[in-house]
């Protein structure tokens, strides 16, 4: 199939064909992204959203369509360690639209964890650490937050980390780090008792002293388990801390990233509720037609294509500018809080226009609706993005 087949047939609500900016190999991989979440995936993801569990067998057949390593994303690219940022915008959009939780897990592994490796690590981590993730061999994650510490983590980070001779000590509590207690390493963020800056450290599994328990009774990415890790003494050889991470400052470098992922997450939720809810009303009968027939229906599917629309806009936008290298945190905190206000809004409408049934996980509306939350809080809460937006447009900061 041509590049522009396969994108009109995986993205019809892409009305005004940004996929047309991918690659034909980034589109193929993207083909085949789909068949695997259809065949394997889609079958069991309200079995394991209702019991909150993750669906790891049918989640790491995505590896074999080599999500961050096939050679077909890297034909004439310089860059062989990251794929271009318009695939990645259209991958989270690809996966957020079939399920929030599974392109949480993701951006877990492939965003948060694998961008603090490149960006932290030395050349020799970059291979070791780099190369297993990209294959999927090693899983990862990002712990960063903390109970006490959400939005002020900058200047309230309490996990300690001690230099004794050739190893770190590190004591204290991570909160909500997705697959924490899967991970095979775990990069965890502490503050350097003797010079108080912010360093990163891989804590590999089955370290003495390390637990990760996870939280429970979540309403929102129940398969996603998040963990409440506790360490107590966990010792971390000087040749596992990244190196390039040495204050906030270049924790926010990661961030600038991520929160870029999590915008085009919000894309993807966004164009999933939607398709959802066309499914649904294009099939419901109600006073002998369609459910979609009817005017005041119409106009809620018109706003969700057009949020839809939107979001895609500004993922694309960003993509770009991120592959150009002219961004800054404004810019994904920007696309972050437009895109889970549009996200936020366009669950709701599917919801409703999918009446009893789209609180049911019958209809895809409901895992949409209820993950749509945790989004909208994470990588930087709507205020937080907000508050980094404003400062930018008034010059004057408003945090505190
Ligand atoms: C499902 C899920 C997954 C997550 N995964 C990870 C992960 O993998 N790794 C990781 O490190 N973290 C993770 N997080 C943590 C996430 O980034 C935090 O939840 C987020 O930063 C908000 O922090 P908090 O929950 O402590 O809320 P708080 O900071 O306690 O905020 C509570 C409310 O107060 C508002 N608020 C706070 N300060 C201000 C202010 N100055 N002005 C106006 N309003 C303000 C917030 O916007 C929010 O509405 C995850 C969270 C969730 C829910």
């Amino acid at each position: 199939m041509t590049k522009e087949q396969i994108v009109r047939e995986l993205y019809p609500e892409d009305v005004y064909r940004y996929a047309d900016k991918l690659t034909q190999g980034e589109a193929e991989v993207l083909y085949e992204v789909r068949q695997i979440i259809e065949k394997e995936i889609r079958p069991v993801i309200n079995e394991y959203w209702e019991k909150a569990e993750f669906p790891f067998e049918a989640f790491y057949k995505l590896a074999d369509a080599g999500i961050m390593n096939s050679p077909k994303l890297f034909e004439g690219r310089d860059d062989k360690l990251k794929a271009s940022q318009i695939y990645n915008a259209f991958l989270y959009y690809e996966l957020a639209s079939f399920d929030t939780s599974i392109a949480t897990f993701y951006t877990v592994h492939g965003g948060l964890g694998y961008n603090t490796i490149l960006l932290g690590g030395s050349e020799e981590q970059i291979e070791e650490f780099g190369t297993k993730v990209r294959n999927f061999e090693w899983q990862t994650c990002f712990a960063l937050t903390e109970p006490d510490h959400g939005s002020d983590i900058a200047g309230g980070l309490a996990t300690t980390a001690e230099r004794k001779g050739d190893k770190w000590i590190l004591n204290g509590e991570k909160r909500w780090i997705g697959g924490a207690d899967s991970a095979d390493i775990v990069p965890v963020f502490a503050r350097d008792v003797e010079d108080g800056k912010i360093k990163c450290f891989i804590v590999r599994k089955g370290a003495p002293g390390y637990k990760a328990d996870p939280v429970q009774q979540k309403i929102s990415l129940r398969c996603v388990q998040n963990g409440h890790i506790t360490m107590e003494n966990v010792e971390v050889p000087d040749v596992d801390r990244l190196p390039n991470i040495n204050g906030f400052k270049d924790v926010a470098r990661i961030l600038i990233h991520t929160r870029a992922d999590v915008a085009h997450i919000a894309t993807g939720v966004t164009g999933g509720a939607y398709k959802a809810a066309l499914k649904y009303t294009t099939e419901r009968d109600q006073f002998d037609r369609k459910v979609a027939g009817f005017q005041l229906v119409q106009e809620k599917l018109s706003r969700m294509l057009a949020n839809t629309t939107t979001a895609i806009s500004f993922s694309v936008r960003i993509a770009e500018l991120m592959e150009a290298g002219e961004y800054e945190m404004f810019n994904s905190s920007l696309a972050k809080m437009s895109n889970s206000l549009r996200m936020r809004e366009t669950v709701a409408l599917a919801r409703e226009t999918c009446g009893g049934n789209g609180i049911t996980l019958e209809t895809d509306v409901a895992r949409f609706f209820a993950d749509a939350e945790a989004v909208y809080t994470y990588e930087g809460s709507h205020e937080v993005n907000a508050l980094i937006v404003g400062r930018e447009i008034t010059g004057m900061g408003a945090f505190v």
